[in-house]
């Protein structure tokens, strides 16, 4: 596959890039968050590599809408990624649930998690965040299933589709 990348340390043009690999995306503040199907970049002069990812809104509500879908308990950290994804301050979260700023912080640190919290944010999510009918239908059907407790590994393949933005270059 023809290539214009340039190294990004060292502006080396001939760099190996690979397509259809899995990426651990880390810069999502999750653990658990894999991105399939991106292009690496791998510059044989210095060692650098890197992965294209696109700086898309569509990326990061896609990855809401897994969180929201993924079984078992939410965990502290998917609970930060959904409340900064709507772009709600822990405050201003605090006060919407009608609990203190130190609830909200324990439960993003992975302490008292209940379920009933868990669906109350699942909830929330949907109904402040740019979701489509579909999608909350989607939630109805999800609510009315037992769950059982699996891997929590999410995958998201690329590209979705509608891009409409320039890829970035995240090294590793
Ligand atoms: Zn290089």
């Amino acid at each position: 596959m023809e290539n214009k990348t340039k190294c990004p340390m060292c502006g080396n043009p001939n760099v190996e890039t690979k397509t259809g690999q899995s990426y651990h995306f880390t810069e999502s503040g999750l653990d658990n968050v894999y991105l399939t199907n991106v292009e690496t970049h791998h510059c044989p002069d210095c060692g650098a590599s890197s992965v294209s990812i696109p700086e898309s809104t569509q990326l990061l509500n896609r990855l809401g809408e897994a969180i929201v879908f993924s079984s078992g308990l939410l965990t502290g950290p998917e609970i930060r990624y959904l409340r900064k994804n709507l772009h709600i301050k822990i405050n201003d979260f605090a006060k919407l649930l009608r609990v203190s700023r130190v609830t909200v912080s324990r439960w993003e640190n992975g302490r008292d998690i209940t379920k009933p919290i868990d669906l109350l944010i699942r909830s929330i999510y949907l109904l402040k965040g740019g979701v489509g009918e579909e999608v909350r239908d989607q939630f109805k059907k999800w609510l009315e299933k037992q769950h059982v407790r699996k891997s929590k590994r999410i995958s998201l393949r690329l590209p979705l589709d509608q891009f409409s933005c320039a890829p970035i270059l995240a090294c590793s």
